[in-house]
């Protein structure tokens, strides 16, 4: 979950180049960060508990080699001595490290010579290992072998004192090598590169990089075999990664949602080769974690009403135990936004293994899942930055739409009703003050629950996940239908409710939920077409067919940005979570 970010090239301020890269990559984890510079045979290190954003670096050396990393803890507390680099005991080598090493206590029993150890992480065991084997190996053969004792899913950057050379290796944790004009770079994210070169190599798992000014090699470690690189123009542009003059990520990500909407619904090629291989197979399964799978649930209902097809959605760190029926006419389409999630990409590699055709809608070009598909399909959302998706999950759920009308040979309509959702997405975002007053409301209220049917059944559990994820009330979403069998017994007066309310034939059921909840003293809040007497606040979410869920998704977002920001939090960088999830 960390982010990683190495320099070595012909600029001397490579501390500051790593330090503003791991800027750009804290979403990916952020409780400590460090930084190791080499200058003049010394490696220099700071290391910080805290976020980044507000940080600065303290006089670093003149360098044209830095390491940098951004920790998401596992194993050991949220302590400056825990962050990383890690050195080793000769202070000649330091290393950065994502990933567990599972088998770290074993590592630190069998290492010969009395080790001292500063941190209580699984990752330090590394650098002494490389002290070790680097007594009678060169520094690259030394971080290989190092590498090849650790069990887990992994991302090692190692360097040392006396050796101008990043080495960087994988297996399981997401790594990029950029290159430019005698420079190259290293990331766990292709976006941080994007101040510095758009040509990179995505690291495959058990390949290894080694970096020097003028030279890049790979080999694999396994067997020390070369290869090649294989060439890749990122798309994104930097300006991509700015906030465009707002306050947070997530603001300006939500704003961007309606044009996002409309270059996907005028883009039918994608949608063709998804829909020819949807009718070629035996069974589709869409897997997700998180958004993604709430994106994945409301695809049931999209294949079922528009295109009367069945689709099975499941949650893909589940999906592992339950594949036994898959076999070579399955077709799994896995949805991600950064394609790496560790659940997700081993959900996808047992069911390829198994024969599974693979596609994806992922929203990071090149990465693990885009390279494991047979069918790679762009969410187009450009970078996402905000740890709480917002337009790569209106984006998916888009691809879903469109793709369902391809399946139901109504492309034209499918077109039609995208537009009109992305009109009421953008009407819904410049008419902010009854979301803005409501969310004063809830600022100190305990639960939110969010009922809905059908096609409102995932819009409520992904509201409720945004409002839990940035603005810490628990909320819960569930079909309104499963009221009474349980959570009901949790409403009392002042309980706020959001009923979900669409113009479909859900309505009459939502509105008998909501009556049952006014019953027992709920604050109603209805996001509907209409209004109707029972809300006690009313948002309006005008109809849009199948694709209403996007502009009551985007209510959602808003009210969850709003209580957030009321509460005086950072919605960009909610605690204990990260964006890009590749521990298990
Ligand atoms: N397991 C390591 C630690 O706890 C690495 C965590 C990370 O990937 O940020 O320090």
């Amino acid at each position: 979950m960390c982010g990683i970010f190495g320099y070595i090239g012909k600029r001397s301020d490579a501390a500051d180049i790593v330090f503003e890269g791991i800027k750009t990559l804290e979403y990916r984890g952020y409780d400590s960060w460090g930084v190791a510079a080499l200058s003049k045979n010394n490696i220099f290190v700071q290391k910080q508990i805290g976020k980044i954003g507000d940080a600065t670096l303290h006089t670093p050396p003149l360098s044209s080699l830095a390491i940098a990393h951004t920790r998401w803890a596992t194993h050991g507390g949220v302590t400056k001595e825990n962050a990383h680099p890690h050195l080793d005991c000769t202070k000649s080598v330091a290393i950065i490290h994502n990933g567990i090493i599972e088998n770290y206590d074993t590592l630190k029993k069998q290492l010969h010579g009395t080790h001292i150890y500063t941190s209580e992480t699984d990752s330090e065991v590394a650098a002494h290992l490389i002290e070790e084997h680097i007594k009678t190996l060169p520094f690259s053969e030394a971080v290989r072998q190092t590498f090849l004792a650790c069990s887990g899913s992994n991302a090692l950057v190692a360097i040392h004192q006396k050796t101008n050379e990043i080495v960087a290796v994988r297996n399981g944790s997401p790594l990029v090598v950029g290159y430019g004009d005698n420079e190259q770079f290293i990331a766990s994210d292709a976006a941080g590169l994007l101040p510095y070169t758009k040509n990179v190599h995505f690291l495959e798992d058990n390949e290894m990089a080694i970096l020097t000014q003028n030279s890049i090699e790979i080999i694999d470690v396994q067997t020390k075999a070369k290869k090649k690189i294989v060439p890749t123009v990122l798309t994104w542009t930097r300006a991509a990664t700015n906030k465009a003059g707002f306050a947070t990520y997530m603001e300006k990500e939500l704003h961007e949602q309606p044009d996002i909407m409309l270059n996907i619904s005028l883009e039918t090629t994608n949608a063709t080769s998804l829909t020819k291989a949807i009718r070629e197979a035996r069974g589709t399964y869409l897997i997700g974690c998180g958004s993604a799978y709430y994106a994945c649930l409301a695809g049931t209902y999209f294949f079922s009403t528009i295109a009367k097809r069945h689709i099975n959605a499941t949650v893909a760190s589940e999906f592992t135990y339950q594949e036994d029926f898959i076999n070579d006419k399955s077709l799994v389409i896995a949805l991600s936004q950064s394609g790496e999630t560790m659940d997700l990409i081993d959900a996808v590699k047992r069911a390829k293994a198994k024969g599974a055709r693979i596609a994806s809608v992922v929203n990071v070009e090149g990465s693990t899942l885009w390279r494991l598909s047979d069918l790679p399909v762009s969410c187009n959302a450009g970078p996402e930055m905000a740890v709480a998706s917002t337009k790569d999950l209106t984006a998916k759920l888009t691809h879903l739409i469109a793709l369902s009308y391809s399946l139901a040979d109504k492309k034209d309509e499918g077109i039609m009703i995208l537009k009109n959702a992305s009109l009421e997405t953008r009407r819904i975002i410049s008419n902010q003050n009854v979301i803005a007053q409501l969310a004063t409301q809830f600022v100190k209220k305990e639960h939110i629950f969010i009922v809905g049917r059908g096609l409102s059944y995932p819009a409520a559990m992904e509201i409720a996940m945004k409002i839990k994820e940035i603005s810490y009330i628990h909320a819960e979403g569930l079909a309104a239908g499963e009221l009474k069998h349980g959570t009901l017994a949790l409403v009392e007066k002042g309980t706020p409710c959001i009923v979900l309310a669409p113009h479909d034939e859900t309505y009459g059921a939502n509105i008998a939920a909501a009556m049952e909840l006014k019953a027992r003293g709920a604050i109603i809040i209805g996001i509907s077409h209409t209004k109707h007497e029972v809300f006690d606040h009313y948002i309006e979410v005008k109809d849009c067919g199948p694709a209403t869920i996007i502009p009551t998704i985007v209510v959602g977002q808003l009210l969850a940005l709003k209580i957030t920001i009321e509460k005086g939090l950072d919605p960009d960088k909610p605690r204990n979570l990260a964006k890009s999830v590749t521990v298990k």
